[in-house]
This record gives structure tokens, C-alpha cells and sequence, in this order.
């Protein structure tokens, strides 16, 4: 059996970094990833036979905990009568209703196979329908690793301290205008200046690619700048859809977007991802509209019975079991980064949170990019090291499930003193 290491420096010759995607190879923190081989509910097991009690949830899905029983069985029913139709099937419907039945926003909706695609299909839809050209995004928000939206991204690319990304084209960037998150004069700037070439604001449903930052009221106040200068509000509820509450960022601030982006829990998973939004808009989308968007495998089966099996597990008790174990975990980070005198800042919204190691209040990617990174490293390792798997990022959320029982938390809890002292040191 192979150990950690050795898996990490054969894949350095097969796969850039190792790693199918950047945060995944520890960079900013250093080490070795561990090389899993199974999860359940809470846990993770690697290659070493080594438990970790997992607090990234594949970065968001995993909202009932790993080899959830309904979900394996309906993927694994879904298999049997076909990995991939390339054609419509009912399931496709059931998981449309499912998501328009619950988000306000969503009147139609179309399924991808990423976050990123889905940004990319609600950019390129929101062009369409306006015939404008300039999208505003903000520096620290994530929107996958669209050309135009990789400019001052949050995610790996804050993780990794990128400006962008090379083989971004100029007059593609300059297709971007990048605010800084939360300035309203700003914003009134940009629609000042630019107003009549502004297709749409995209902002995520809460920022959490660098770090959790509650939005406030400031969703409301970009739906209504954009509208009164006749641009649309993209909404990117990938990673708080059906996460952060029931209805993801809408139930928290109550804002009704023309378009929203979906990922993640949405699949349960597998890889998922979808657009939705006002009907006149969607119904620009080919073969109604002039707006091409396509997949071969969108909407496949096994995709669409992981999303229905997981969505219809979501209930209320399930967000209030959420919401109390991070009140939990909060209070515990809080008092063992107290005890040891360690400058941290810790922000929620709804289910997500995430620690900052500053003691500055953080309400952009300026503050987040203040931080100690390297206590952040020092403290990530100690929990590893008493099998606690962290976002391997400073710039990240931590993600709890339906799965982090008292017990599971207790194990996290018991472990922070240590990490606390490390980050200390
Ligand atoms: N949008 C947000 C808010 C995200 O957090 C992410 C991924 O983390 C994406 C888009 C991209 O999704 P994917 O990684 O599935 O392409």
C-alpha cells in the first residue's frame, strides 16, 4: 500500500501539481495531502489508514455527510438503467420543480455540469438578453474559472495570491469591471460612468471564497442599482445554495435576483451544475432563444438522482441542527484562539463561517488579505495532525453536515486547544 507521499510525488508526473485542482496540493500551508479512499457521514479515511473528521465537505455538497444511504442508492438505482441518456428524462423535471418550488427567483432553470459553468451560461444569457457587454463583478468574490471572472478571485486564486490568470486575453479582462466588495460609491460609480454598457452585477450569494463575509443589506442595494440602470442581478449561490439556509443567501437576505447560479449541494456530489431565474430571461436560452448553451452530459441521470435525493432530505430540522453546531464550533474556535492570545476574527452567515486570522473586522478582500497566513498554516497543521481536516486554505469556508453529531463536534472542540498553541507560536 502506498503511503501519502509516495501517491502525492508519483501523480507530480502525471498531473500538474498533482492535483486536479490548485487548493487541493496544500500550497499555501504546506505538506502532503492526504490520499482518501473513503468517507462516511463525518469522516474521512486516507490511504494510511488515518480518520480525519471532515470539515470541507468537498467544498460545499456534502450537506448529509459522505455516502449518504439515499443518495448512494438512488445514483446507484440511477446506474442501473443508464449512466447517461444524452435525451430528456423525467428526472431532469423533478429536479427543476424541486429547485423552483422552493427559490422565489427561479422560474425556469437549465443544468450544467459546474459552478463554472453555470456562471459562464447566466453571463453569457444576461449579454444576450440585454445586448450590453460589461459585466461588474468583486475582488474576492469566486465565480469558478470563467476568463472574465478569474480577475481578483477569491478561492484559489486568493489562496495562491493571483492577480488573475495568464491566458486571460486583455480585451476579455477589460470586459470586467472589479469593485471592491461592499463600496457602494463604487458601485454608484461604475453605473455612473458606464450604466448603459453594464449587462449585469455578479456578486456571490454571501463572499466566501475569501472567507465567509456576511452581506448585509448589500444584495438588496445592487438589485436595485442594477435595475434602475437596466442591467440585471446575478446572484452565485453555488457554494450558499441550499447551504446557508434552506434557500441559501435569499432566506437570510430575502432578495429576488434575475438570475441565480447553483452548484454543489445541488448535485449532492456529483458533478452539478444550474442556472435559473426569471422566465423572459431563460426563455432567451436555444433552442427558444438566440442565446446558444448546450452540454452532453447536463441533466444526466445519475447527477439528477443525486440532487432529488439530496435535495428532498433538506428540511427544517436539518438547518437548525446546522445552524446549532455552528454556534458550537464557533464559541470553541473563539475561546481556544482567546485563551492563547491569538488575533482572529470570526464571521458567519447562516450554516457557513470561517476564522480570520486577524483581529481586524474583515468586510472585504483588503481585510481577508490581512491576515496571518502563516498562523493560519501552524493551526491547519495541528488539526490535521490530531485528524481534523480543515479547508486547507486561509481564504476558505469550513462546511458542517447533517453528520457532525455532538460527538463528531467534541473531537473538533477537543482538538483546538493544541492548534490554538500552534498558531501561537
Ligand atoms: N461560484 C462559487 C460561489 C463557488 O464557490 C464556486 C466553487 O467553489 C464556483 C462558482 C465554481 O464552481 P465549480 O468549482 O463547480 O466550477
Amino acid at each position: 500500500m502506498s503511503t501519502n507521499a509516495e501517491l502525492f510525488a508519483r501523480a507530480q508526473h502525471s498531473i500538474p501539481g498533482g492535483v486536479n485542482s490548485p487548493v487541493r496540493a496544500f500550497g499555501s500551508v504546506g505538506g502532503t495531502p492526504p490520499y482518501l479512499v473513503s468517507g462516511k457521514g463525518a469522516l474521512l479515511t486516507d490511504v494510511e489508514g488515518t480518520e480525519y473528521v471532515d470539515l470541507v465537505g468537498s467544498w460545499g455538497p456534502m450537506i448529509l455527510g459522505h455516502a449518504d444511504e439515499t443518495v448512494v442508492n438512488a445514483v446507484t438505482d440511477a446506474a442501473s438503467h443508464s449512466l447517461s441518456f444524452g435525451a430528456p428524462h423525467e428526472g431532469e423535471i423533478r429536479l427543476a420543480e424541486l429547485v423552483i418550488d422552493r427559490i422565489p427567483a427561479v422560474d425556469k432553470i437549465r443544468m450544467v455540469n459546474s459552478g463554472t459553468e453555470a456562471t459562464m451560461s447566466a453571463l453569457r444569457l444576461a449579454r444576450g438578453f440585454t445586448g450590453r457587454d460589461l459585466i461588474v463583478k468583486f475582488a474576492g468574490c469566486y465565480h469558478g474559472h470563467v476568463d472574465s471572472l478569474l480577475a481578483e478571485a477569491g478561492s484559489g486564486v486568493a489562496t495562491f495570491s493571483l492577480p488573475g490568470s495568464a491566458g486571460v486575453t486583455d480585451p476579455t479582462a477589460a470586459e470586467t469591471l472589479v469593485l471592491p466588495y461592499g463600496d457602494r460609491e463604487a458601485v454608484h460609480e461604475a453605473f455612473t460612468e458606464h450604466g448603459e454598457r453594464i449587462a449585469a452585477v455578479i456578486t456571490e450569494g454571501a463572499p466566501c471564497n475569501m472567507g465567509v463575509i456576511d452581506p448585509g443589506d448589500f444584495n438588496a442595494f445592487l438589485l436595485e442599482k442594477a435595475h434602475a440602470a437596466g442591467a440585471l442581478l446575478i446572484v452565485d449561490e453555488v457554494l450558499t445554495g441550499f447551504r446557508a439556509s434552506a434557500t441559501g443567501a435569499h432566506g437570510l437576505d430575502g432578495v429576488v435576483p434575475d438570475l441565480v447560479t447553483f452548484g454543489k449541494v445541488i448535485g449532492g456530489g456529483m458533478p452539478v451544475g444550474a442556472f435559473g431565474g426569471r422566465a423572459d430571461i431563460m426563455e432567451r436560452l436555444s433552442p427558444l432563444g438566440p442565446v446558444y448553451q448546450a452540454g452532453t452530459l447536463s441533466g444526466n441521470p445519475l447527477a439528477t438522482a443525486a440532487g432529488i435525493a439530496t435535495l428532498s432530505q433538506l428540511d427544517d430540522a436539518l438547518y437548525a441542527q446546522l445552524n446549532e453546531s455552528v454556534t458550537t464550533l464557533i464559541s470553541a474556535f473563539d475561546d481556544a484562539l482567546s485563551a492563547e492570545g491569538v488575533p482572529h476574527t470570526i464571521n458567519r452567515f447562516g450554516t457557513l463561517f470561517s476564522v480570520f486570522f486577524t483581529d481586524r473586522e474583515v468586510r472585504s478582500y483588503e481585510e481577508a488579505k490581512s491576515q496571518d497566513t502563516n498562523a493560519f498554516a501552524r493551526f491547519f497543521h495541528s488539526m490535521l495532525s490530531q485528524g481534523i481536516y480543515l479547508p486547507p486554505s486561509a481564504f476558505e469556508a469550513c462546511f458542517v453536515s447533517k453528520a457532525h453529531t455532538p460527538d463528531i463536534l467534541d473531537r473538533i472542540i477537543t482538538a483546538l486547544p493544541a492548534a490554538a498553541k500552534a498558531a501561537a507560536s
